[in-house]
């Protein structure tokens, strides 16, 4: 069992007394350790982090985006490595795990390229006003288990190239890569700028109570999102709140399914279902309805679920046996009541958590399985006749995180679009994020935004500056 990771608080190595089990999805089995941030080591990487954000903050934003641009580089150079390590703690298989962390640097080196805009209102004879933007302070940054290192550089990224420094807390079932990232940057960036803790189930609270932070930048669960808002009001500290989602999908009678068929499945289906913005609802309508069940069921069929270490693996197991837990529950309930459940092919028994890829055949809209987030590989699959009707079904949830229209008429795809109630929508197209282009939910599924310049500004305050000429 390996247990040399180290935290990385004020630019060294740190080791704890007390330390969590990291255990690999695949098997159920404890394969390594990480420390578990005492509440003197969280104050001294908070302490870090203050001290360096009046040197940081200071550094022409050049600089920063310099280095936010190297850090950048090491990600994708050491990719094929950690990718090895995602794949261990996480269960993706690997060539999807590299893609995800040379992805990460990637869109490093696109925000590296953002610079905060100056408004300029007047600039008179008797008046010159702007409006300026300046960095926050310490930013808490929390992150999920199901994209462990491309959600932390989406906040790791935007937070120092606008000037503010951070600690960074990953999800206590994935928390390797990351500690392994803080020790890589501590050769780029100055002590105290890039602190990376772990710990168990106690820290993000520990933290997100902590005064010394100005902001929280969380995603995870929206049931999560609530406790970490309560918590942020104490102090007013700011938040970015990136939480759960129940997209829906509607599938129009004129799509050609040879073309379509396929996407729409990995749409529901990547990452074991472990994403924030799956399809978790597919609305068909009913003259192809059968047709794109029967297609969506062969590829399940076809589609290796397994070990994310061996060749040929295309899904892997559900990322931690509490989610694994959860969504037995929802399968048992399922057929408890007496739903149709459409499964794909074998599933090792070796005591992972694997679960077989489920397809539903058009449940009650009341089924448990339509109304909650599964973050699972069950995908209720609904039939639809009247378009009034399935815009109202699919806008009928807490959530509104993301959603998709499949037609050819795309005149038509983009009237549709308009009226789902998510922060984004995709026409004949998934699961695409783009760092130049805003991502956030609306209703539970978020507050604030990230990427694009309106998620750079979230990681600053508007500062208005009035010069009186005469
Ligand atoms: P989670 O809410 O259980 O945990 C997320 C993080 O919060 C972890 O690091 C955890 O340790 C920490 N945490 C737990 N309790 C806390 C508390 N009281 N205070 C502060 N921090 C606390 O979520 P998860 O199960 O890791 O992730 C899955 C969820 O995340 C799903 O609902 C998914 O839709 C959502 N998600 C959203 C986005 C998005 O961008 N909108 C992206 C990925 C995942």
């Amino acid at each position: 069992m390996t247990n040399d990771y180290v935290m990385t608080i004020n630019g060294a190595a740190v080791a704890s007394e007390l330390m969590i089990d990291v255990v690999n999805p695949a098997t159920g089995q404890v394969f390594a350790q990480a420390p578990d941030c005492s509440t003197a080591q969280l104050d001294e990487a908070v302490d870090a982090a203050r001290e360096a954000f009046k040197m940081w903050r200071k550094v022409p934003i050049e600089d920063r985006q310099a280095l936010v641009r190297k850090a950048g580089d090491l990600l994708i150079k050491h990719a094929p490595e950690l990718s090895r390590l995602f794949t261990q703690e996480q269960g993706r298989p690997v060539d999807a795990a590299e893609l995800e962390i040379s992805g990460a640097g990637s869109w490093m080196h696109a925000v590296s390229q953002m610079t905060p805009p100056v408004h300029v209102s007047e600039d008179s004879a008797t008046q010159f006003v702007e409006t300026r933007y300046v960095p926050l302070g310490v930013i808490c940054a929390i992150s999920p288990w199901n994209f462990p290192v491309s959600l932390a550089m989406w906040k790791a990224a935007p937070a120092l190239v606008a000037g503010n420094t951070m600690v960074l807390k990953p999800s206590p079932f994935t928390p390797l890569c990351t500690l392994r990232i803080g020790q890589l940057f501590s050769d780029i960036f100055p002590p105290g700028v890039f602190n990376v803790i772990s710990g168990g189930d106690a820290l993000g609270p520990m933290m997100t109570a902590h005064p010394g932070f100005a902001k929280i930048s969380f995603t995870g669960s929206s049931a999560t999102g609530k406790r970490v808002m309560e918590t942020a009001a104490k102090d007013l500290k700011r938040i970015t709140l990136e939480l759960g989602g129940n997209d829906a999908a509607i599938v129009m009678p004129d799509v050609d399914l040879d073309e379509v068929a396929e996407k729409i499945f990995f749409g529901a289906f990547f990452n074991t279902s472990q994403i924030c913005v799956a399809t978790k609802r597919l609305y068909v309508h009913d003259s192809i309805y059968d047709d794109l069940r029967d297609r969506l069921v062969a590829i399940a069929q076809r589609t290796k679920v397994g070990d994310g270490s061996e060749q040929g693996t295309s899904l892997g197991p559900i990322q931690n046996e509490r989610q694994y837990r959860r969504v037995l529950e929802l399968l048992e309930d399922a057929r408890n009541t007496n739903l149709t459940l459409l499964q794909g092919g074998e599933i090792p028994n070796n005591g992972g958590y694997f679960i077989p890829l489920t397809i539903v055949d058009n449940p009650p809209e009341s089924a448990r399985v339509v109304q909650e987030e599964a973050f699972g590989p069950i995908l209720p699959m609904l039939r639809f006749t009247e378009i009034e009707d399935v815009i109202e079904r699919a806008n009928n949830s807490e959530y509104g995180l993301a959603g998709a229209v499949w037609s050819k008429d795309t005149g038509k795809a983009m009237e549709i679009a308009r009226r789902i109630e998510t922060g984004t929508v995709w026409i004949n197209q998934n699961l695409m994020l783009r760092p130049d282009t805003v991502f956030g939910g609306h209703k539970h599924s978020g507050l604030g935004v990230e990427n694009g310049m309106e998620g750079l500004l979230e990681y600053m305050a508007p500062q208005a500056v009035y010069l009186a000429r005469s």
